[in-house]
């Protein structure tokens, strides 16, 4: 196993992180003080790792979608499991900026987020 030592930089804390590395696979990140140290680091070493980005139908709103994308990067062979969730998705307006719209999508740890906002359509 490969030890590499990197900082997070996502937030102010700054954890340095130690990454555990297996034939250029993450297999154990410590040091750092929440999940995202882990994604970080998936994200630093490994190449297999992308955001999806999608859009999903909105009832009641003054738009009819809504662009979600993955909270982090998620391994590249999920990619059309989650795409396939991400396209069976409706949502009710409204909706805020960073709302979980799919909570661990497809057993990856990361939620699927809303991108923009979608105001509810009004009835006057
Ligand atoms: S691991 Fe979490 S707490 Fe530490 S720097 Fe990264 S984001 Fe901040």
């Amino acid at each position: 196993m490969e030890l590499k030592k990197i900082e997070c930089v996502i937030c102010p804390i700054k954890c340095n992180l130690k990454v555990f590395l297996e034939d250029d696979i993450v297999v154990k990140v410590e040091g750092n003080s929440c999940k995202k140290g882990l994604f970080y680091a998936r994200e630093e070493f490994e190449e297999s790792f992308i955001f999806v980005n999608g859009s999903v139908k909105v009832t009641g709103g003054l738009l009819s979608k809504l662009s979600v994308r993955t909270e982090f990067p998620v391994p590249k062979t999920k990619f059309f499991e989650i795409i396939k969730r991400i396209n069976n998705i409706e949502v009710k307006a409204p909706v805020n900026v960073g709302y979980i719209i799919i909570e661990n999508v497809a057993g990856t740890g990361v939620n699927v987020i809303s991108v923009n906002s979608v105001n509810k359509k009004s009835t006057l």
